[in-house]
């Protein structure tokens, strides 16, 4: 401290005498770990100690520096404050001292500080002011964590989740306005109440395994339960519970955050409905498919009977044998179309049937297209084989209808180029077809769906027949192989559809 003010404290007689014995007024104030400053009854410091320098940032200038001392400070709302508004000052001129007032302070760098000074004024014996001492204490911390705990307050307040906390006892210490709205309780209602006040009876265990889980410190997250509210409702909520620690890392509580799920749940239950109906309403249509298809089977068989009847009946040059005969064809399109719509309805059910037996790969395909190049005189089908002979398990028939199937799209789906290339070779364990054609293509988002059911693509739907069930029969029919298909295209290029399935014995190459 500098001079003067222990002259106004020191009055004790024995120190007087023996000033040695005891410490100092100066040194006691330059011990302390708080700011302590005085003023002479006009206003300028006249002492202090290291603590207030540290706050002041710099050494007041005696005889110049008055009052608070701080360079610039603000009254706690963050309005400035005059220097002679200051709480030294009004001390000295009420001759009071100021208590529980908080002031800002800027420091010469601009770093603002929360103090609260306590101006106290110094009286002679004779009861006129000489002075004031006054303590600063930097609350700037404290300050900012009250901040913090309002804001965290408020948050906590405006949240749309109910946020609870309670004891390890669990006895209820907080509820926000959402856990209001939720359960129906006030605050006041349940502060204090033990929890178990939420909790349905057929319950109750949950929470001694909630606090078993808190008190080894483990949270509980996302986890989905009823609770009832005041009037008696069950509400289905999303349950995080989190162990409160107290400042030496101890658990002391918990705390709940419950989010209604009644919403989630309703339109869940709504899906879960649509979904049944759906899956009800789908297997009625697949039931459809396959009753229909078997239903026009009997009379499709019947009029190609008569058809055949009154064929034979005719006389050997006789213009309607043309038409018959057109007729005829036509109704082995539909007797076509009305067998794969009967092959999808029973893959659907898992029924369609294989008959497997050992034969020829090469020659069936040879044979295949023979009679397909009979019928589509419009184009040019070219087998390009790599082998002689590949003995295959299958089910003969199913892998022709594939072959005839894949043809027949290389044809419809290229009716201005007239070539179609089937190659055939072999992989270390498959044989390898390729149906290749020069038509329109498929882009790439088309590709990856033209093996679904019913899938055709939109553009072409209107002006090209078909079902869009072939591709799909066919991917039924080689992975059943243990096969493998799949297209290879780019838009205009035309396309190559490729398929893998086993072969049982070597495959020879073919001798050049
Ligand atoms: P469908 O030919 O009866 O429509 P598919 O299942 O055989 O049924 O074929 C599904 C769809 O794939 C066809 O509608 C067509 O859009 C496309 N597609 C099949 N093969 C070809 C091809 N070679 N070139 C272009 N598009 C094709």
């Amino acid at each position: 401290m500098k001079p003067n003010y222990s002259d106004h404290i020191a009055s004790n007689k024995e120190k007087q005498a023996h000033p040695e014995l005891e410490p100092s007024v100066d040194n006691i104030l330059e011990g302390l770990s708080v700011a302590v400053y005085t003023c002479d009854s006009t206003g300028y410091i006249n002492s202090y100690n290291q603590e207030a320098v540290r706050l002041w940032g710099k050494a007041p200038e005696i005889g110049k520096d008055l009052w608070c001392g701080f360079p610039k400070i603000f009254w706690a709302d963050g309005s400035p404050m005059a220097p002679e508004e200051c709480p030294m000052s009004r001390a000295l001129k009420k001759g009071l001292p100021i208590i529980d007032e908080e002031i800002i302070i800027q420091s010469l760098d601009g770093v603002k500080k929360n103090i609260r000074p306590n101006p106290v004024p110094l009286l002679n014996n004779k009861g006129e002011i000489i002075g004031a001492v006054s303590t600063l204490i930097d609350i700037t911390e404290q300050k900012q964590a009250e901040q913090k705990q309002a804001m965290l307050a408020a948050i906590i307040e405006s949240s749309d989740d109910a946020i609870i906390s309670k004891t390890l006892d669990g006895n209820i210490t907080s509820w926000n306005k959402a856990a209001e709205r939720l359960f129906g309780y006030t605050e006041n209602e349940v502060l204090g109440k033990h929890i178990s006040l939420l909790i349905p009876k057929e319950r109750l265990n949950e929470e001694n395994l909630i606090i078993d889980k808190i008190r080894s410190n483990k949270n509980v997250s996302h986890f989905e339960t009823f609770r009832v509210a005041k009037d008696g409702h069950q509400i289905p909520i999303s349950l995080t519970i989190s162990p409160i620690r107290n400042s030496k890392g101890n658990v002391i509580g918990a705390s709940k955050i419950a989010r209604d799920i009644s919403a989630q749940k309703n339109a869940e239950a709504e899906l879960q409905k649509l979904y049944e109906d759906i899956k009800t309403l789908n297997t009625k249509k697949d039931e459809f498919i396959g009753l229909a298809s078997h239903e026009l089977k009997t009379p499709i068989t019947s009029i190609n009977a008569f058809l055949q009847l009154i064929e034979r009946s005719l006389a050997l040059p006789d213009p309607n044998k043309v038409l018959i005969s057109k007729a005829r064809n036509q109704l082995s399109k539909l007797t076509s179309l009305i067998a794969d719509l009967l092959d999808v309805s029973k893959i659907q059910t898992g029924k369609l049937p294989f008959q497997f037996s050992r034969f020829d790969f090469t020659q069936i395909i040879v044979e295949v297209i023979e009679i397909m190049q009979q019928t589509n005189p419009s184009h040019q089908l070219k087998l390009l084989s790599e082998i002689n002979e590949c003995i295959i398990e299958a089910d003969q028939q199913r892998i022709e209808q594939v072959l005839i199937n894949l043809i027949s799209n290389a044809i419809k789906y290229a009716p201005d180029s007239k070539d179609v290339i089937i190659k055939v070779n072999r992989t270390s364990d498959n044989i390898r077809v390729s149906v290749q054609d020069f038509g329109m293509g498929i882009d790439p988002i088309d590709q990856q769906q033209i093996f679904a059911r019913f899938y055709r693509v939109e553009k072409l739907a209107t002006h090209v027949p078909g079902l869009g069930i072939g591709l799909y029969i066919s991917h039924e029919i080689i992975t059943r192989h243990r096969g493998k298909i799949w297209v290879e295209s780019g838009t205009e290029k035309g396309s190559t559809f490729i398929f893998e399935i086993p072969f049982l014995s070597d495959c020879p190459p073919l001798m050049h």
